[in-house]
């Protein structure tokens, strides 16, 4: 988590100090919450990070969307219910072994659909 602090003229040492204090007396949601980071969890790996660290995969509810229920959703918005991906090789490769998205969409889950995900890693890295 990045904390920015005033430039040096404007808050001196004490200054910064006296933003700590206030900071370490808040709790860890409400520094989240004051700062507007969104953070999301790796199906993967259970990590917390910063939802742009992630891919976004999307299970659609359209019916026409059938054969397209999990898509790896790239943009930021898309109706559907999203879970997140570290952009790493090693937690596509966990969720493939643990059989993760299986779970999360009680649906078969073809190999190919694992392909394009480690792909689309592969892409971003
Ligand atoms: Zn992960």
């Amino acid at each position: 988590m990045i904390i920015s602090f005033p430039p040096p003229e404007a808050g001196e040492k004490e200054g910064i100090s006296t933003i700590l204090r206030h900071n370490l007396k808040r709790s860890e949601s409400h520094i989240l919450k004051f700062k507007h980071i969104p953070i999301r969890k790796c199906i993967a790996c259970g990590e917390r990070k910063s939802k742009d660290t992630f891919l976004r995969i999307v299970r659609t509810s359209k019916k026409d969307d059938k054969n397209k229920i999990i898509i790896i959703d790239s943009e930021a918005n898309k109706d559907g219910r999203g879970y997140y991906l570290c952009k790493d090789v090693k937690c596509v490769e966990t969720a493939k072994k643990k059989k993760k998205l299986e779970r999360i969409f009680t649906r078969k889950v073809s190999g190919e659909i694992y392909e394009q995900i480690q792909k689309a890693v592969q892409n971003t890295e």
